[in-house]
C-alpha cells in the first residue's frame, strides 16, 4: 500500500480573518453560496457579507436545516445547481462543515469552510459524518477532495463556547496516541493509503502544542481574548488535529468514541468529550504505554475540564452488561481496535474503559476535585 498524505489546498488563521474573506475566496469563484444558521448569522454575517460584497463576489445566503442528513445535502446541492454558484462557504460548526462538503461534491462547487467553533477536525477534512432525522450518525463518507480554503478567525472562536474549545482539544489529544498505534502496525490511513513521516511528525506535534498550551489557552477563551496559546491551540485543534486524523489513521480512542452514542446518556456529549474519555480507554488497553505518561495525559484531561469518568459522560454506576455492547463492537469484525499491535477482545475493551473509569476517578482525587 502507498503512502498517501492529504490537505486543504490554502489554511488561513488570526484575529480578523473574516475581514479577509472576500480577498481570499475570489481567488477561488465569483458567486458564492453561504451555509450557516441564524445564530451564527447574527455573530459573524455583517462582516463575512460586507467582505466578500467589497471583493465583488455575488452571495446566495441559505439556511442551514440544523443536521448533516443525505436530504439536507441534496437540499443544498440543487441550491448550489439552480443558482449557479463556483464556491460554497459553510459556516459554523461541524455538521454545517459537513453538510457543505457533501453537497459541493454533488454539485461540482469549490468548499471554503469557515469553523467559528473549533470542537472538532471537520473543517481541513474530506469527510462527512452523516446523521439520520432523528439525530443518529449513521456513518461518514469520504469525498476525496479536501476544501480549497480554511478560514479559521481565532477572535470569533475565542468569542465562543468554552466547552466546544476544550471539546477541540479532546479530539485533538487523540491524533498522536491513534496515529503512533496505527504506525505500528502499518494500519491504513483514511487517506486511502499508510501514514507518512510528514503526518507521525504533525501528530506529535499537535500533542505537544496541546500539553504546553491547553491551560493556559483554555484561561484565555474562558476571557474572550486571542493570546499566543489560543493561536497555537487553534491551530492544533484544527489542523494538525484534522491533518493527523485523516493522513495519519484512527484507533481505539475514535472507536470508543464513535459507540458512545449509542447510550441516550452521553446524547449532550460533543465528539470531542467522547473521544476525551476513549484517549483514556486506549491508553489503559495498551500495557505497553509508559505509566507516567498515562498519568500525565489524564491530568491534563483533568485540567482543561475534559470527561475522565463513567461520571462524567452520564454513565456512573454503568456494569459490564452494558459495556459489553461496546465491547463487542470494538472487538468485532472491522473494528479500528484492530490498529492496534496487539489482539483487543470484547472483555479487554470492557476492562479499558473500566480502568480508565478508576484512573481517572483517581486523578481527579489527586486534584482535589472528587
Ligand atoms: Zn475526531
Amino acid at each position: 500500500m502507498n503512502k498517501v498524505f492529504i490537505a486543504p489546498r490554502r489554511y488561513v488563521q488570526g484575529p480578523d480573518t473574516l475581514k479577509e474573506a472576500g480577498s481570499l475566496i475570489s481567488a477561488i469563484g465569483k458567486k458564492a453560496l453561504v451555509l450557516w444558521d441564524a445564530n451564527v448569522k447574527g455573530i459573524v454575517g455583517e462582516t463575512l457579507i460586507a467582505s466578500l460584497k467589497d471583493a465583488g463576489i455575488e452571495v446566495v445566503d441559505v439556511d442551514f436545516n440544523g443536521d448533516s442528513t443525505k436530504g439536507e445535502a441534496d437540499r443544498v446541492a440543487k441550491i448550489m445547481s439552480d443558482e449557479g454558484v463556483d464556491v460554497s462557504l459553510a459556516v459554523g460548526g461541524g455538521k454545517t462543515l459537513d453538510t457543505v462538503k457533501a453537497a459541493a461534491a454533488i454539485a461540482g462547487s469549490k468548499v471554503v469552510t469557515v469553523p467559528t467553533i473549533a470542537s472538532n477536525d471537520s473543517p481541513t477534512s474530506s469527510f462527512t459524518v452523516w446523521y439520520d432525522d432523528d439525530g443518529n450518525c449513521t456513518g461518514f463518507e469520504s469525498w476525496g477532495v479536501n476544501p480549497d480554503l480554511v478560514l479559521v478567525d481565532t477572535q470569533v472562536i475565542a468569542n465562543g463556547p468554552l466547552p466546544a474549545f476544550v471539546a477541540g482539544m479532546g479530539d485533538a489529544l487523540g491524533t498522536w496516541v491513534e496515529c503512533d498505534a496505527c504506525s505500528q502496525v502499518t494500519a491504513p490511513n483514511l487517506a486511502g493509503g499508510t501514514s507518512t513521516l510528514v503526518a507521525m511528525a504533525i501528530a506529535k506535534l499537535c500533542y505537544d502544542v496541546l500539553m504546553e498550551n491547553g491551560v493556559g489557552a483554555m484561561k484565555a477563551v474562558e476571557a474572550n481574548t486571542v493570546n499566543d496559546a489560543v493561536e497555537k491551540v487553534v491551530e492544533a485543534n484544527v489542523l494538525m488535529s484534522g491533518l493527523g486524523f485523516e493522513s495519519g489513521g484512527v484507533a481505539t480512542a475514535h472507536m470508543v468514541a464513535n459507540c458512545l452514542p449509542s447510550f441516550p446518556e452521553c446524547h449532550g456529549l460533543m465528539h470531542g468529550h467522547e473521544v476525551g474519555f476513549g484517549v483514556i480507554t486506549q491508553l489503559c488497553l495498551d500495557k505497553t504505554f509508559d505509566d507516567e505518561k498515562r498519568i500525565k495525559i489524564v491530568d491534563f484531561e483533568v485540567a482543561i475540564g475534559l470527561p475522565v469518568t463513567f461520571a462524567d459522560i452520564g454513565l456512573e454506576g454503568v456494569d459490564r452488561e452494558r459495556l459489553k455492547v461496546i465491547g463487542d463492537i470494538c472487538g468485532g469484525e472491522g473494528s479500528l481496535c484492530a490498529n492496534h499491535p496487539f489482539e483487543v477482545t470484547s472483555e479487554d475493551i470492557v476492562n479499558a474503559m473500566i480502568a480508565a473509569d478508576e484512573l481517572g476517578r483517581e486523578r481527579k482525587n489527586a486534584a482535589g476535585l472528587a
